[in-house]
């Protein structure tokens, strides 16, 4: 590796370990298997691999602190001792106990998190309730969310910026500790009873840091690196005061440390000259969600401050061209100096996979054409060589790079003509049913003749121990296809028989047959592809494994027909189509970077079409099309919401509008804030909407009342996250509040949400009480 190279920066890898090494340790400490010292080694061996790792390739400035045992956020709050209450915490140190306990509930006495002791009520093993959990900014990744009290306290209770700032330091490497800044931690968290606003908290909060920024200081960290991504939110007044303030008493206090301030997710935009108002030695740019913003940058940056470039996209999987890149980025270190420039990833590495190297499955040339983070870093490696030595020093690795890219613009296997034809002729009028829903609701009426408060379930019945026995030994080879099918058509039959029998009036088949809701269709739209190791998380020890899209998508054959006709030829009652949305399967991909997210959008609307299309041919009459991701896909900035939810509303309604009015469109959502939203669900036109609405005890419902939402609305009535089966009275109850707001022809009854992670002994009780309650509202 040669020495000359500009400062090249991560800002932060992934924490999981390429074979998952850390979600192994965890579980096995939490099932007893592995002592607290055994999950400590492995955390320590996993940091040491990342930090390696990044110097052997080439990455010149490492960070520390970046891993987590279960999430940075959490770590945070650790760290400045906000520890709500019932937790127990006496001060001193954070014990293990006690961080998960924050992280993911507690089942009983556990050390100091006792909740006997702690929550007075002296039920021992009754439980403590984990922190609440929400998104990291516009990704899949979760935090928790910190939770503060009136008078709230700060005080350092965990050195772990420190700690792991001398662990590397031992190991040879001078690291960039990263720390979540004061200003968006606070931003992310919330008060307790809603009663005051977490930002009052800052003065109390900057001497924590001030502490551990010191000690950092005092051990030999010449840099570190604060994320304040919240620089690229709509931010009022009080904020960017808040910053203001926060950096100048930090400046003030550390004048020798230099702070490398990170924005990442989007634009700086209007919060421009409070970033570069900062008394900071370092900015950092998100250059690959907003490249746009790159010459305003340079107009205001002051001419002592090191500019950090996000160049490398940490949110995506494709391979850079980088001799693109330098075309770009030459002008700007001639311009500015090699002195006060850093090329880095655009946000942490967190979000995509490890190693693109464990992947032998995947297409040749498609692998050719993406980078996952070990790759990342090289390529970070050699912009930082290309610009400090020369492109002559790295020739080799940028014609490779040139050459993927010129490969990938022209591959057969990413553009199809077929696809690109039919997108020009789409027309407004395909995206409408042909009549408004009032006439398509006396004619489905007529048709399916249902009872009023009719009882439906959101698709997916229990996925038992057997089913998903069965899925493994059918894809490892040892359950034949035919074996399996018979195994699966049996379960259906079953699911079938019992639904009849507790008398649901819209059956569905159970999805037994699918892994995963966006998986299961990826699988066979073309376009799609899918990773074997590709891992990233989601939260603590969950990930997920994001389907590739890298092509124009199209359906070859049909998907769901042959599941969906075998199961309505097994009964009379009408059988419900169960299919993922658009928007859905964007959302929970990696989107190709090679074409506008709204045109790859309506390809797999026009495939999810073809599909609805099939389904009404086959004589299913009801089709619901998931869309729980439409929310999450909001831009960060309010005045992209527009925009975004016009193009998502017409995908939804691309892919339903293809069939005659008789025949029933449901959609479903999950948890969601639909107060922002509402035209915009109201706009999608859907027959019949299923929300999550029963811990909110009906307030959910607020805006579809507000907006006096037309349509139907199955508004869940069973909160399908807990094991808890609930009476009829309960849900009764939940009912008579919709109906209070609704009227009584439009309500559905159903479930929150699928039922596949529940167990039968939970799902029978549940729904016979549910078809009960119904029973009892058609009174
Ligand atoms: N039809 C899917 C199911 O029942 C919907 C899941 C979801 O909304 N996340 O599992
Ligand atoms: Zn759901």
């Amino acid at each position: 590796m040669s020495s000359l190279s500009l400062p090249v920066a991560t800002l932060g890898v992934p924490r999981i370990g390429a074979r998952r090494e850390l979600k192994s340790a965890l579980e096995g400490y939490w099932s007893g298997k592995i002592d607290a010292p055994q999950l400590l080694a492995t955390a320590a061996g996993l940091r040491a691999s990342h930090w390696a790792r990044q110097q052997a390739l080439g990455v010149t400035v490492i960070p520390s602190n970046d891993f987590s045992l279960y999430d940075h956020v959490l770590d945070t709050s650790v760290m400045v001792g906000a520890i709500p209450e019932i937790y127990g915490w006496a001060g001193g140190k954070v014990s293990l106990a006690t961080y998960f306990a924050m992280a993911r509930g507690s089942q009983g006495p556990t050390g100091e998190a006792d909740h006997a002791a702690a929550c007075g009520c002296g039920a021992p093993g009754h439980g403590l309730p984990a922190l609440e959990m929400t998104k990291w900014f516009d990704t899949n990744y979760h935090y928790m969310v910190p939770e503060f009290e009136r008078g709230q306290e700060f005080a350092l209770a965990s050195t772990k910026p420190l700690d792991e700032f001398l662990e590397a330091k031992a190991l040879g490497i001078v690291t960039r500790p990263v720390l979540l800044g004061p200003v968006t931690y606070l931003k992310l968290g919330k008060a307790k009873d809603g009663s005051f606003d977490p930002l009052t908290l800052l003065p109390d909060l900057v001497p924590v840091y001030i502490d551990i920024l010191r000690r950092l200081a005092a051990n030999g960290a010449e840099w570190v690196q604060l994320d304040e991504p919240c620089l690229v939110l709509d931010l009022d007044e009080a904020t960017r005061l808040a910053l203001r303030n926060c950096y100048q008493t930090l400046a003030r206090a550390l004048p020798d440390l230099k702070i490398m301030l990170a924005s990442y997710f989007g634009a700086l935009g209007n919060n421009l000259d409070t970033a570069f108002g900062m008394p900071v030695a370092g900015l950092h740019v998100d250059l690959v969600r907003a490249p746009d913003q790159l010459d305003r940058v340079l107009a205001k940056a002051p001419r002592g401050l090191v500019l950090s470039l996000g160049v490398i996209d940490g949110r995506n999987v494709w391979r850079a061209d980088l001799p693109a890149l330098l075309d770009r980025l030459e002008p700007v270190v001639a311009r500015r100096g090699t002195d006060h420039i850093e090329i880095a990833a655009s946000c942490s590495l967190l979000h995509v996979p490890v190693d693109l190297d464990l992947e032998t499955g995947l297409d040749p040339d498609l692998k050719g054409w993406l980078a996952f983070a070990a790759q990342k870093m090289g390529e970070l490696a050699t912009l930082g060589q290309a610009l400090a030595g020369g492109r002559q020093s790295v020739s080799d690795a940028l014609s490779a790079a040139a050459e993927a890219s010129a490969r990938r613009r022209s591959s057969a296997k990413i553009h199809d003509p077929a696809v690109a034809a039919r997108l020009a002729v789409v027309t407004p009028a395909m995206a409408s049913r042909a009549h408004a829903f009032a006439e398509r609701q006396k004619l489905q009426h007529d048709h399916f003749g249902l009872p009023s408060f009719p009882t439906t379930t959101i698709g997916s019945f229990p996925q038992t121990e057997e089913v998903r026995k069965a899925r493994s030994a059918h894809a490892k080879g040892t359950l034949s296809d035919s074996a399996y099918d018979a195994f699966l058509r049996k379960e259906t039959e079953a699911a079938i028989r019992w639904q009849e029998d507790i008398g649901i009036d819209v059956l569905v088949h159970g999805e037994f047959e699918r892994n995963d809701m966006v998986q299961y269709f990826g699988e066979q739209l073309s376009g799609y592809a899918f990773t074997r190791h590709g891992w990233v998380q989601s939260y603590g020890s969950r990930y997920v494994r994001p389907p590739v899209i890298f092509g124009d998508v199209s359906r070859p054959r049909p998907m769901t027909v042959g599941w969906s006709s075998y199961a309505q030829s097994l009964t009379d009652r009408p059988m419900k189509g169960m299919l993922t949305g658009p928007v859905t399967m964007l959302q929970w991909s990696f989107v190709r970077d090679d074409l506008a997210r709204d045109q790859v959008c309506r390809q797999i609307a026009l495939a999810i079409r073809d599909e609805v299309v099939d389904l009404e041919q086959a004589g299913i009459g009801i089709i619901q099309i998931d869309e729980p991701a439409i929310r999450e896909g909001l831009p960060l900035r309010r005045g992209e919401w527009k925009a975004y939810l016009a193009w998502a509303v017409e995908c939804f309604r691309l892919s339903a509008a293809g069939v005659a009015d008789r025949t029933q469109i449901h959609t479903h959502m999950c948890y969601a804030e639909f107060n922002d939203i509402i035209d915009a669900i109201g706009a999608m036109d859907a027959d019949v909407i299923s929300i999550e609405t029963s811990r909110s005890r009906m307030e959910l419902l607020d805006a579809f009342v507000g907006y006096r939402y037309p349509n139907e609305i199955g508004p869940g009535v069973y909160d399908i996250h807990s094991p808890r089966i609930p009476a009829v009275a309960e849900m009764t109850e939940l009912l008579d509040k919709a109906r209070q707001h609704l009227a009584p022809g439009q309500i559905w009854v159903n479930p929150d949400c699928g039922l596949k992670t529940r167990k039968w002994d939970e799902v029978r009780p549940a729904l016979e009480n549910m078809v009960a309650a119904a029973r009892q509202a058609r009174l």
